[in-house]
């Protein structure tokens, strides 16, 4: 075969795409409890978006975003022109940046208004190293409130959070959801500072990346994915004892109403969650990474607070939380967990003709069944009789209505339950109401 599915991506055979189906369906179930609305976002936007949400020493902002030209600002560039900021596009690294500049732009929180509550999904892309569990085109689901400033809405989004994980089946024993503070503007410099010293003294241990990080970023360290990397910043100083007094209040409220609904969680101080853009309350949930087959990727979702995003990226002072998950690694999961998440396909009813003679009549019958409801698949190859009811059990067909010219002549067909193999000869008036009470 001359071309392949790009290198990172995959294709969704029937039965992940009716798991995605149903994985929103629970999605619009839960979600709607907590009062929340879909939401649809380009899978494009102007690439300072995102690099300003995410923040410039991120690596999904400054390895891993795919840069779109039109070819237009391509011939400009090679021509050595200068772009404007609005033709530089990017496929959209998550979800959050949009969803906040679409509040924005379309003003869905006017001052003094109650919150937005959205969710969205959809595919995602980012230009990292393919590997199990992490793809260049992958999809999140994810949950945004912008304008919701009291500790309980923090608690709310965990809580919800965690219920749809249930709501999927995966098992709470599975789940350890880990919780931090990443404190806010009074504290958070302090505490930067504090870690960079730190990074200053061990600077020959760590890797180049972090080296860097001393200067752009130190609280990205905690995220490194280099072994030794981890163990220097283990000996850190920690965020919750550096948290100023509101942002502890705070912290020790989200506890209590998480304490109250009986969730449980590990304080992590580590937790710094990938994205700059995150202020006070972030968590992630994972799952034991080696059970659910997962190898190292052992996070199946995560969020937190970002009051800061909203002005970030030009719009009102309005504060914000949300989650994102992914559906690729959460099927890894539930794979390995033994749960099913399609529904399975529907069973049609299959209508088979003995010869040539009855095909008109079968395909009027096949619409009739379809105008009332009832999914019907029938020959469209010539095949013999034998050799539809063979097509007809692999579709894994309810029954089987079979049209001979001898049975036509009498006003009659036969219904075969292709479960039980019993036949019967049915009158055409009758035989969509009794293929209907086999469906149903
Ligand atoms: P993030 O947006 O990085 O906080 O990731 C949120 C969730 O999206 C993670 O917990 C993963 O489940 C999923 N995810 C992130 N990156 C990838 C990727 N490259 N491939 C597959 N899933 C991903």
């Amino acid at each position: 075969m001359a071309f392949q599915s790009p290198r990172g991506t995959e294709d969704w055979l029937p039965t992940t795409a009716r798991a995605w189906e149903e994985f929103l369906t629970r999605a619009w179930r839960i979600f709607g409890l907590y009062g929340y609305e879909p939401i649809e976002v380009p899978t494009f936007e102007q690439k300072d978006l995102f690099v300003r949400g995410l923040g410039e020493d991120t690596d999904a902002a400054s390895k891993e975003i795919f840069t779109v030209y039109s070819v237009g600002a391509l011939d400009t560039l090679k021509k050595g022109g200068h772009l404007k900021a609005s033709q530089t596009l990017a496929l959209r690294p998550e979800g959050t940046a949009s969803v906040v500049r679409a509040i924005a732009q379309h003003n869905l929180v006017p001052q003094g208004g109650a919150p937005a509550k959205l969710f969205y999904a959809g595919p995602m892309f980012r230009a990292e190293r393919p590997q199990k569990g992490r793809l260049r085109e992958f999809h999140q689901l994810g949950v945004e409130c912008l304008g919701a400033t009291d500790p309980s809405a923090d608690a709310e989004m965990i809580i919800m959070c965690m219920r749809f994980f249930e709501e999927l089946g995966i098992p709470r024993e599975e789940m350890t959801l880990l919780i931090n503070s990443m404190g806010d503007d009074a504290c958070r410099p302090a505490y930067t500072e504090k870690v960079r010293a730190y990074m200053v003294e061990h600077k020959d241990e760590l890797c180049e990346d972090c080296q860097r990080r001393i200067e752009t970023n130190p609280l990205r360290s905690f995220d490194c994915k280099n072994p030794q990397c981890y163990e220097v910043m283990e000996g850190a100083p920690r965020f919750s004892d550096n948290l100023c007094e509101p942002c502890a209040e705070r912290f020790e409220a989200v506890k209590g109403y998480l304490d109250a609904a009986g969730i449980s969680y590990v304080v992590d101080p580590r937790l710094v969650r990938g994205f700059d853009y995150y202020t006070g309350t972030v968590f992630e949930v994972q799952v034991n990474g080696e059970s659910a087959g997962l190898g190292a990727q052992s996070a199946i979702g995560g969020g937190g607070r970002y009051d800061k995003l909203m002005a970030e990226i030009g719009g009102p002072d309005v504060t914000g939380l949300g989650f994102a998950l992914g559906f690729e690694r959460i099927m890894l999961v539930l794979e390995a967990f033994g749960i099913q998440l399609d529904p399975g396909a529907v069973r049609p009813i299959y209508v088979a003709c003995v010869d040539e003679s009855v095909r008109a009549k079968a395909f009027g019958i096949l619409q009739q069944l379809r105008d009332t409801g009832i999914p019907a698949v029938g020959d469209t190859q010539g095949r013999s009789l034998k050799s539809q009811l063979k097509v007809a059990g692999k579709s894994n067909a309810r029954a089987a209505i079979i049209v001979g010219p001898d049975e036509l002549a009498a006003g009659k067909v036969t219904l075969r339950d292709m479960d039980t193999h019993e036949q019967e000869d049915v009158t055409l008036e009758d035989v969509v109401a009794r293929a209907a009470s086999l469906y149903y």
